[in-house]
């Protein structure tokens, strides 16, 4: 049996985190969400990011919106033929939006965020494989953590762009901070950014301290090979160009880079927990966000995880989803409403 304990942040770590039940079932029982709603955009933001610097790189010139429509479009129906689904009416509107959020429609030409990216860029979507030694004691057994990531490291080719809202740290030791329009920064040519891109908004975000651990960490796990970058950044994409929320930028220095790798180790050690229980009991594991389990279980549900509830495979006979959905609205114990009836064909 292998020693070691393979661990994806996005896919894993963030999906634990978020909620420990499903993640559980899906990773771990083999039972996948029906169809993968809501997805579609993030794939389409993130291989537009990365066919767009694969451009650039090629053509030394930025690829017109007609020729990054045309790849997403062949990339739409890769994605729809293995189940992921859009929440728009249409795959023409589901390309325009993302079209919309990268180019400027005037001038056809990257927004000023996405062009610094791609300019910069100097491995789009690096895959970080990191392996650490744990104590087999604490760990279920396991002697090794491979945390694995998807991330992008530009370095600034122009010094043009200017980050209004930043991140001030509050708890360096305990990895807390907030947002700030307070303490504006610029990047200087040839400052070397990490940049995480989240295709959800920014405002409507109940994760954002857990991203900004994210992109905090990937900075830890690279020193070795890179040093410390100059800041992390996180796009939200679906922020509409132009606006202040769309960017958030990092300061970080060695207190919070060791602080992120003894939080992310912390939450691997939990991760192996859920599993032990997994294989003792499955019916055990209680849904909702993690960070929300000394709550009643009518409490754990936020709106970034209710977005998942409705989709969830294990609703049907999950109590934390029952007990919100009796909370919220006037369907008894909760098992009257639409979102949790077998017999409810329009939605299953
Ligand atoms: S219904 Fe919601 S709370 Fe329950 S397992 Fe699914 S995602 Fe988690």
């Amino acid at each position: 049996m292998s020693n070691l304990i393979e661990v994806s942040y996005t896919g894993d770590l963030l999906a634990h985190r978020r909620c420990a039940r499903a993640w559980a079932y899906e990773k771990h029982i083999g039972i996948h969400p029906y169809e993968q709603v809501q997805a579609m955009e993030g794939f389409l933001v993130h291989h537009a990011m990365e066919w767009l610097t694969k451009h650039h790189r090629r053509h030394g010139v930025h690829a017109s919106p007609a020729e990054l429509r045309e790849q997403l479009g062949r990339y739409f129906r890769v994605l729809w033929a293995r189940g992921i689904r859009t929440t728009f009416a249409s795959k023409e509107k589901t390309l325009d939006r993302v079209l919309g959020h990268l180019f400027d429609q005037a001038s056809s030409q990257p927004q000023p965020e996405v062009k610094a990216a791609v300019e910069g860029a100097q491995h789009e979507e690096y895959p970080l494989r990191s392996v650490r030694k744990v104590m087999p004691e604490l760990y279920g057994g396991k002697s090794k953590v491979l945390l694995t990531g998807v991330l992008d490291v530009v370095i600034h080719q122009k010094a043009e762009l200017v980050y209004p809202q930043t991140w001030r740290w509050t708890d360096k030791a305990n990895l807390r901070g907030e947002i700030t329009h307070d303490e504006p920064d610029q990047a200087a040519i040839g400052d070397r950014e990490i940049w995480d891109y989240k295709s959800t908004r920014l405002r409507h975000s109940t994760s954002c301290e857990d991203y900004v651990r994210q992109v905090v960490t990937y900075a830890a796990l690279l020193q070795n090979r890179m040093g410390l970058p100059h800041r992390c950044v996180l796009f939200f994409t679906n922020e509409a160009p132009g606006a202040k929320e769309r960017l958030l930028a990092i300061p970080i220095d060695q207190e919070v880079v060791n602080a992120s790798v003894h939080w992310t180790l912390e939450q691997v050690r939990e991760l192996r927990d859920t599993v032990l229980q997994v294989q003792q009991d499955p019916r055990s594991v209680d849904g909702g966000d993690l960070s929300k389990r000394g709550l009643p279980l009518e409490e754990r549900v936020d709106n970034d995880l209710k977005a998942q509830c409705t989709a969830c495979a294990q609703r049907f006979d999950c109590p934390t989803y029952h007990a919100y959905l009796a909370k919220s609205g006037q369907h008894g114990n909760g098992s009257e409403h639409p979102d949790v009836q077998r017999t409810n064909v329009e939605k299953n």
